[in-house]
């Protein structure tokens, strides 16, 4: 079977969790299979929301995550080069005059009617029945049985008017939901007669949706379960329409740990922050198809392609996905690792350049570029985000600030013992920033430590603390050999004199 389905957001907030999941099931699942299409559309018709920088951030999110649309229009004279390249997305409000002429084909079956309800009367609806404490809700139906042709003169003449779809009474409205099962609504219960084309001509959301369904022959909706309770109405739509209904999957909802729809009271969920904050796209994705579907017993990690190979509705699990921070953390963990050393980098300079380290002159940029592609591999091990980089190697740009002498005093020590140490390590750390390796590094400073007598770890502190300013840092020998021997044994002498410094005032000897 062919598959086309589709992504049919509206640009009416930031791209987050829920929605890029919607967006990578149906690409996964259009790629499941041969031929399959995956299209995107915009659905803008809601002018009073709507909002371009949206827009930019839908095309930007597209592009950030890799994610590529199948067709569309085409793509011209536009300020992005979003996934899609050559295509464009769909965009509904480039194409009311479908909706219009649809609109009026309901008009002329009797599917739907003109409706002059004035805001004002609909709103003195609503306070009436509040006063009453009716039950009531929607539109009361009041300009459903006006006569036809006398409505269309109206309408013709200009009178401010909208399209209502007539809601058939009295019957159901049944259909199937893969994950749900069979469904069915009273049409009684259906929304009342809701707006089709609103006055100024724009389509509302229900009707743009099945035309455009229909139109691009979508055989699947894959969406949120949140909008599950239009699919009745769209039902009916599709059925005044004689078209068939595509396939639909209302996807389960995406919740935070305490079981509340996941919102930014759990932490990140628009796609910008988990990008400012270091994520990979690769990691977020892979992540992301596993919120509410399971492949393979004992398997986390997939490319997109595996993820594609494997997915099926079936695979889709019907109770709500659980969104675990710290299971997304470990897959970036991940994918950090298995980058090369190179590609890390190269991932990492944006980051790097926004928190200003190559703040230096011109002539430095090579020795910074040099010193930072070093520095990659010592923070490579333990990093989670990106944007962690630029602080964790800053003391290998400039000096660090000195943290107080006790920060450089080993357990059970004292700050005499301690510039013993740190003297110890004068002697040695211009052999340790000119060893090869750190093989060789530790085996000089070893056999220092045993001939002095002194514990290992007693004797790499102060040293630690005195080249990169704090107790943890990345591997030492290898910080030693970025800095050099000169720079090394400057600081280390640096960290001697503000220790015998703080001895001095204290012993009173000043
Ligand atoms: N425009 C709707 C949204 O913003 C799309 C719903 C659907 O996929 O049919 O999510």
């Amino acid at each position: 079977m062919i598959i086309r389905d589709r992504y049919a957001p509206s640009p009416t907030g930031l791209q987050h969790i829920g929605g890029i999941r919607t967006a990578l099931f149906n690409y996964l699942f259009a790629r499941s299979v041969q031929g399959g299409k995956f299209i995107l559309r915009l659905e803008d018709t809601d002018r009073t929301r709507f909002d371009e920088s949206y827009v930019q951030n839908l095309y930007d999110t597209f592009e950030w995550l890799g994610l590529a649309w199948d067709e569309g229009p085409a793509f011209e004279n536009r300020s992005f080069s979003a996934g899609g390249g050559q295509f464009g997305p769909y965009i509904q409000s480039e194409r009311t005059h479908h909706y219009k002429k649809y609109a009026q084909e309901l008009l002329d079956k009797g599917q739907a009617y003109y409706c002059f309800c004035s805001a004002q009367r609909i709103d003195e609806v609503r306070r009436q029945r509040e006063a009453s404490h009716s039950s009531e809700t929607g539109y009361d139906r009041f300009c459903r049985n006006i006569d036809p042709q006398e409505a269309a003169k109206k309408a013709a003449s200009g009178e401010a008017c909208t399209v209502r779809l007539k809601i058939p009474l009295g019957e159901a409205t049944l259909f199937n939901d893969h994950l749900l099962g069979g469904i069915e609504w009273k049409n009684d219960d259906v929304n009342p007669d809701p707006v089709l084309l609103k006055s100024d001509g724009f389509p509302t959301y229900h009707l743009a949706n099945v035309v455009d369904d229909h139109l691009m022959e979508v055989t699947h909706v894959l969406r949120a379960q949140e909008w599950l309770a239009s699919t009745p109405l769209h039902v009916i739509m599709y059925r005044a329409f004689g078209w068939t209904p595509p396939e639909f999957c209302h996807l389960p909802m995406v919740m935070g740990q305490d079981g509340k729809k996941l919102s930014k009271r759990h932490g990140a969920t628009s796609i910008d922050e988990f990008r400012k904050q270091g994520y990979l796209p690769a990691a977020l994705l892979n992540y992301v198809a596993l919120l509410g579907a399971s492949y393979e017993e004992g398997k986390d990690i997939y490319t997109l392609d595996e993820l594609a190979q494997r997915f099926s509705l079936e695979k889709l699990n019907k109770a709500p996905a659980v969104f675990d921070y710290k299971k997304l953390e470990w897959y970036n963990g991940q994918y950090i690792r298995m980058m090369s050393d190179d590609e890390l980098a190269q991932q990492c300079l944006p980051y790097a350049a926004d928190a200003g380290l190559f703040s230096g002159e011109k002539e430095e940029a090579a020795k910074q570029m040099d010193t930072f592609t070093r520095a990659i591999p010592l923070v490579k091990e333990r990093l989670v985000f990106l944007n962690e980089v630029p602080e964790k190697i800053a003391y290998l740009f400039k000096e660090p600030q000195l943290p107080a002498a006790e920060e450089f005093i080993p357990k059970k020590s004292d700050l005499a013992k301690t510039i013993e140490l740190l003297q110890i390590g004068k002697e040695l750390v211009c052999a340790l920033a000119e060893a090869p390796d750190d093989g060789h590094a530790e085996s000089l400073i070893k056999a220092e430590a045993e001939k002095r007598d002194v514990k290992l770890g007693d004797l790499m502190m102060p040293l630690r603390v005195a080249v990169t300013g704090s107790r943890v840092s990345p591997p030492l020998f290898g910080s030693l050999r970025i800095l050099g021997a000169d720079c090394s044994a400057e600081r280390v002498q640096k960290a001697l004199e503000k220790l015998k410094l703080q001895s001095e005032d204290k012993t009173g000897c000043k």
